[in-house]
């Protein structure tokens, strides 16, 4: 269903006192003064069973704050040392998981084909994914900035039955605006969003691209949240640097 979403992938950062410490902040503050959005929290796999842990227990009002992993292994189990499961990630509390960040599409060369069985696996243990896509700088210079967004979409994504991607987010983060400071415009952004919501309607007709929460990525920050949330396809936000510090996400949550 479409919501509003706001979710903070923090990477590779946070202790695990530092951890705790950022959860209890925002969802204290979020109980004196809730929002309407659905908040995500998506913190190294270590301190999701924790992070889980505080909000289940945190009160009724702020029961639209969930947890995700930043990736999920695309086997069930099995001889993948260091990697984690779907299963191991749903058993301890978390409801969603990061797909395809761009930058483990650079750094680990995960592709649309590896993604798109990465989906499958998070659907088969319940897990909710927030599937990024993006282009690089260069795709954008060369004005092959549509193909390539319609490329990850389709060979990630469109082998679901409806039902199943009735059930996905999709984040748009322009490679060029992730940890630059450099952010899509409005126009930019909206446009892309557009686009997106265009080749899920020809996919899967107008009523299920209407239902598909999208998020914008790339240097979102509390000083211009407000203007890229009101676009029309703009459902929320998948931020990084700035969910590191409590006030920053919490501005940002509050930005619709
Ligand atoms: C991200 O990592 O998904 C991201 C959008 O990072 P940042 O907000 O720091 O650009």
């Amino acid at each position: 269903m479409r919501q509003q979403i706001v979710a903070g992938n923090w990477k590779m950062n946070k202790t695990a006192v530092e951890a705790e410490a950022l959860v209890r902040n925002v969802i204290e503050i979020l109980s004196k003064n809730p929002s309407e959005s659905v908040v995500v929290f998506a913190p190294p796999f270590v301190h999701l069973q924790r992070v889980a842990q505080i909000i289940s227990q945190s009160p009724v009002h702020v029961s639209r704050v969930f947890t995700a992993a930043q990736d999920c292994h695309w086997e069930e189990s099995g001889a993948y040392t260091g990697e984690v499961s779907a299963a191991m990630i749903k058993s301890v509390g978390a409801t969603h998981a990061i797909i395809g960040h761009s930058e483990r599409r650079t750094y680990f060369k995960e592709n649309n084909q590896l993604l798109a069985r990465k989906i499958d696996v998070a659907f088969k243990n319940e897990l909710l994914p927030i599937y990024c896509c993006g282009e690089s700088i260069m795709e954008r210079k060369n004005d092959h900035h549509f193909k390539t967004i319609e490329k990850q979409i389709a060979e990630g994504l469109f082998h679901l039955s409806e039902n199943d991607f009735l059930n996905v987010i999709i984040a748009y983060e322009p490679v060029w605006a992730i940890g630059t400071g450099e952010t899509a415009t409005p126009e930019q952004a909206q446009e892309m969003h557009a686009f997106i919501r265009d080749l899920l309607s020809q996919k899967y007709g107008g009523e299920t691209a209407e239902n598909i929460s999208i998020l914008y990525g790339g240097s979102c920050k509390p000083s211009n949240s407000k203007v890229l949330f009101a676009q029309p396809d703009i459902d929320g936000g998948l931020i990084g640097g700035a969910s590191l510090e409590a006030e920053d996400f919490l501005a940002i949550i509050h930005s619709f």
